[in-house]
């Protein structure tokens, strides 16, 4: 391969050639939408779940930042009605730090998928904690936590913990979670397996 493929980006995907995920991204028409908060500092690192999860669901926005203003996220957040979730565990912490406190997560029964909108902060432990407290509209959502977490494939990553997942991982977990399983997300898990194999080809695990 040249120079100039390497340096050259996929048109579809928006990846250097030699890392186009294309052909690794399976259609999936998720019922629950999901939108996507990606820290800029995961925009170019090339072991970020992101780019496959976003390629392959249909139904899902991803937009990157740090600190979003109130306006876009309401927009964002509430666009046709939906009512969104936010996929993050309540910590002990938060009440002393003074933040906002989650809505009550209402009765999800009555709703059925296509009026939710799942929320996913994608970033390191770190990273993703201070979105949370940089943006107060985020902190008052009410809380998605899952509730069965199978071990993680994302083994090219250091996690904080070992139930820690990838933001490809626990995304389709969670919309499977309020899809009632009607939707399967098989094909895009076991793509991702073939990704983090890939990558692990690439680079060292760090
Ligand atoms: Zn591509």
């Amino acid at each position: 391969m040249s120079d100039h493929q390497k340096r050259s980006l996929c048109t579809l995907c928006q990846r250097p050639l030699v890392r186009c995920l294309c052909n690794l991204a399976t259609l999936i028409h998720n019922r629950v939408e999901l939108l996507i908060l990606q820290h800029p500092l995961e925009v170019n690192n090339a072991k970020n779940s992101v780019g496959l999860l976003s390629l392959s669901l249909k139904n899902s926005h991803l937009k990157i930042g740090e600190r979003f203003t109130n306006t876009a996220l309401q927009t964002w957040l509430h666009a046709s009605d939906k009512t969104p979730l936010l996929l993050y565990p309540e910590t002990p912490e938060e009440k002393s730090l003074g933040l906002n406190s989650p809505a009550p997560l209402p009765d999800l029964r009555v709703y059925s998928p296509d009026q939710l909108r799942l929320v996913v902060l994608d970033g390191t432990w770190r990273k993703s904690r201070k979105m949370l407290y940089e943006n107060s509209v985020l902190q008052g959502l009410p809380r998605l936590s899952l509730m069965e977490v199978p071990p993680s494939i994302y083994t090219i990553r250091k996690a904080h913990s070992e139930n820690q997942l990838s933001t490809l991982e626990a995304s389709c977990y969670a919309l499977r979670q309020l899809e009632q399983a009607q939707v399967d997300y098989a094909p895009l898990l076991s793509a991702f397996a073939q990704f983090v194999a890939q990558q692990q080809a690439f680079i060292p695990k760090d």
